[in-house]
């Protein structure tokens, strides 16, 4: 059963997904991952002597089991993960950094929801923090705030968090270690998502939580008993 403008009550902090949530997923997909995809050879060969670059091509050979890869197994490698939607720490990494180009120099812009954007504004003038948790790296998630396409909005945001420095998504732990590090009682955080197993983990982990149901975003077609709203601005937070 649902509400149509569901009331959370006792929030102190409010953790926000970005894809499917604040953010269409098929700009994701359809913008953002073929970007990198393009210039995963060139970007490589050109950054090749850094050593965040060297490290990267180490952890990927470590995933296919290839000591010291060629620049072709590499762009293999992170072609088909791209191509099976694979969630890999060394592949994010390397695409929050070919994105980081993209935004300095202008050629990508992130995308919002309106709605996301207004609420998102309307909590941070009532005081209320707001982190984001994302399978996205943390580089990429600050790009995506600071290149919005109305200006830098990370000074809404007051923290970051990935499958890196919090975990994998659709775990509990993620979720106590997300409240751990804001150092606030899970009871009151809110956790807004599109995906039903993000919810169950966050929900376990003893969180309040509320899905985002958009129309026409692939989660959309999931059953769940929780409160649900089509746009952000429904949310209602109460004291
Ligand atoms: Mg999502």
């Amino acid at each position: 059963m649902t509400l149509a403008e569901p009331s959370f009550t006792g929030i102190a902090h409010v953790v926000v997904d970005i894809e499917g949530t604040t953010s269409r997923s098929t700009y994701v997909y359809d913008v953002l991952f073929p970007y990198a995809t393009r210039r995963f050879d060139a970007w490589l060969a050109e950054h090749a002597d850094e050593p965040q670059v060297r490290e990267i091509v180490a952890d990927i050979g470590r995933e296919i089991g290839v000591a010291d890869p060629t620049r072709e197994q590499v762009v293999d490698a992170l072609t088909a993960w791209v191509a099976e939607d694979r969630k890999i720490a060394p592949l994010k990494t390397l695409q929050g950094l070919i994105w980081q180009e993209g935004f300095d120099s202008g050629e990508l812009v992130s995308d919002f929801y309106p709605d996301a954007l207004e609420t998102l504004g309307a909590w941070h003038d009532a005081g209320v923090p707001i982190s984001v948790y994302s399978s996205g790296s943390v580089l990429a998630q600050r790009n995506w705030y600071s290149h919005s396409p109305v200006g830098d909005l990370t000074g809404w945001i007051s923290g970051y968090y990935d499958t890196v420095n919090a975990g994998p998504k659709r775990e509990e732990a993620s979720y106590r270690a997300i409240a751990a590090a804001i150092g606030a009682d899970p009871a009151t955080l809110l956790f807004c998502s599109d995906v039903v197993a993000e919810l169950d983990a966050a929900r376990d982990a003893g969180l309040q939580v509320v899905r985002v149901r958009r129309p026409g975003e692939p989660h959309a077609i999931e059953d769940s008993a929780y409160p649900e709203v089509s746009v952000m601005a429904d949310i209602r937070l109460s004291p």
